[in-house]
């Protein structure tokens, strides 16, 4: 009889910073070495604005940790003569779904670049 607990299904690998157990998973599937805890400590922020008048409106997207978001948005704020609406957006994930997310961002990113051009 073949023992088929949960904690053998799941193989764990060592966290490369850390040294913690993570599943391998996170590895296998996601392409991270390292845990949820080494990863983005906080949710990243998805910033977006507008710019431009009339028919020639443009909206982009960044994606950066709240530091930056928010150091950026008191600049904005500062010089609020600019015609830049700026709407911050946090991302609050759950720690499990950051890596699956994460992935998501990075299309959206690849998306917005590519109206770029
Ligand atoms: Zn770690």
């Amino acid at each position: 009889m073949i023992n088929t607990s949960p904690m053998q299904k799941l193989k764990m690998i060592p966290c490369v910073k850390c040294g913690a157990m993570m599943p391998e998973l996170r590895l296998t599937q996601y392409g991270y070495n390292y845990c949820v805890n080494c990863s983005t400590e906080k949710p990243l922020v998805a910033r977006f604005h507008t710019t431009g008048k009339g028919e020639d409106i443009m909206t982009g997207i960044q994606i950066m940790d709240q530091n930056t978001a928010v150091r950026l948005a008191e600049m904005d704020n500062a010089s609020s003569g600019l015609k830049e609406n700026i709407d911050l957006e946090m991302l609050d994930y759950d720690k499990d779904e950051s890596a699956a997310n994460q992935t998501q961002k990075e299309g959206i990113h690849n998306t917005m670049n590519s109206e770029d051009n």
